[in-house]
């Protein structure tokens, strides 16, 4: 079940940048991906990323 939850989305846009990083391809993936859209690998990673001022 995908979190799609905009609340959750909200928060982390407004505390940092959230993403997932494919390990296999090193693409990146919005929060909410269970699989990457390139590969369509399920072997993703959580990448944080401050906001730039
Ligand atoms: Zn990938």
């Amino acid at each position: 079940m995908p979190i799609r939850d905009p609340a959750l989305i909200q928060i982390a846009q407004r505390r940092r940048i959230v993403v997932k990083i494919c390990r296999e391809c090193g693409a990146r993936n919005a929060a909410t991906a269970e699989k990457c859209r390139r590969c369509r690998s399920y072997n993703l990673r959580w990448k944080r990323r401050e906001i730039k001022r």
